[in-house]
């Protein structure tokens, strides 16, 4: 809607109501107009909707006191042959400045408020219409956990409490005051953005009159002091799959910040950091732990408990002879994977050697040792270290 239209159309005689109407007239005519040319019970009826929209533009024009005024003035100027641009001029803009879209302003009221002028224009304009204002994806949210090392193994749904900017829900994001609606901002007539001159080059800068929005607000909605924008704490239910590793970042598509104009939801990361655990560590898809097993168990063989994550032990079977830091394999007892199989949990043995030794103990070792004198475990390290000399 340029200033131009003003001079064009007659906005009383859309509104069927005299030029000395009050407010309160104004308002019952647009009133009874809305509803039944509403696009609800009119579809399919471009003639109606196209009227629509020019009722809307003239309460938008004729429900201001300070732009009726205005108007009221453009046409009595232009009537008299001395018409020029009404309003104050922003800084470098010259005439014939950007038009503004009645859409646009009825696109930024979002529904939910009831009993205002603006919920008759919620979501009309979003339905793909020539002006509709386009659908904005919220934005992405990040979050971070830190997950118990069997948090992560099992995986969990975590109740996260999550603030972000949202439309202010006593305005329904228009940052006017309840009973009232924004106006479009003088200095920049609804662009948003002035130019400003610099050595001959005009630059667009965000309009400072309406700090970019395009419009202004007069009775700022005390909630969110006329921004339109508000922090709203919700909170997500957010499952973290199985087996999710420390510094992996999970993506809950949908659980971001909300969309606008109908766009969709912006996405939630989450950082996970994942407290390591006293006793096992962890390999890819594997789960590593170490077992202390006395030499008599190496060597005769045994039966030995293990571990698993989440309490309980499996028992692994120590075959005789088994070397100190052999690495035996429990198929299934590791970390959970997509396809629902699992990895392994691999035992490292690690043979013990007692610090102390009661006198039968050392008794018997003494008769052990007697048994095996005559092999040398070191005799295969020498001979070899000879030949690497001797090959010189
Ligand atoms: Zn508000
Ligand atoms: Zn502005």
């Amino acid at each position: 809607m340029s200033q131009k239209d003003w001079i064009e159309k007659d906005y009383y005689k859309t509104l069927g109501v005299p030029k000395d109407a009050s407010a309160a007239d104004v308002k019952k005519a647009f009133r009874g107009l809305a509803k039944k040319l509403h696009p609800d019970s009119n579809e399919n009826d471009p003639k109606a909707e196209a009227r629509f929209k020019e009722v809307s533009e003239a309460y938008e024009v004729l429900s201001d006191e300070g732009k009726r005024k205005e108007y009221d003035e453009a046409r009595a100027l232009f009537g008299s042959g001395g018409f020029r641009m009404p309003g104050p001029a922003g800084p470098g803009q010259g005439p014939g400045a950007t038009s503004f879209d009645l859409s646009d302003l009825l696109g930024r009221m979002s529904s939910g408020a009831g009993g205002r002028a603006g919920d008759v224009f919620s979501g009309i304009f979003n339905r793909g219409g020539s002006g509709a204002r386009r659908p904005r994806r919220g934005a992405d949210v990040e979050s971070s956990v830190t997950l118990s090392f069997d948090e992560a193994l099992s995986g969990l749904t975590l109740p996260l409490r999550l603030t972000s900017e949202a439309p202010c829900t006593v305005c329904a994001g228009t940052g006017a005051k309840a009973g009232t609606v924004p106006r479009v901002c003088p200095t920049c007539e609804g662009a948003g953005q002035v130019n400003r001159n610099q050595g001959g080059f005009a630059f667009p800068e965000p309009c400072r009159a309406c700090r970019g929005r395009g419009l202004v607000v007069d009775d700022p909605c005390p909630t969110c002091t006329g921004s339109g924008r508000a922090p709203s704490t919700r909170t997500v239910q957010a499952r973290i799959p199985a087996g999710v590793r420390s510094g992996q970042k999970i993506r809950l598509r949908g659980k971001g910040a909300p969309g606008e104009n109908g766009g969709d939801p912006g996405d939630l990361l989450i950082a996970v950091t994942v407290s390591p655990h006293p006793v096992f560590g962890r390999d890819g898809d594997n789960l590593t732990v170490t077992v202390p097993v006395t030499f008599t168990e190496a060597a005769l063989g045994a039966d030995i408990a293990v571990p698993v994550p989440g309490g309980g032990t499996v028992t692994v079977r120590l075959a005789e002879g088994t070397a100190n830091g052999r690495v035996l394999r429990v198929r299934g007892k590791g970390v959970s994977r997509k396809d629902g199989t699992k990895g392994d949990l691999l035992v490292t043995v690690e043979v013990a050697v007692p610090a102390r030794l009661s006198s039968e103990a050392q008794a018997a070792l003494s008769s052990y040792a007697q048994a095996t004198a005559d092999h040398d475990p070191r005799a295969e390290l020498m001979a070899k270290a000879r030949q690497a000399g001797g090959a010189r």
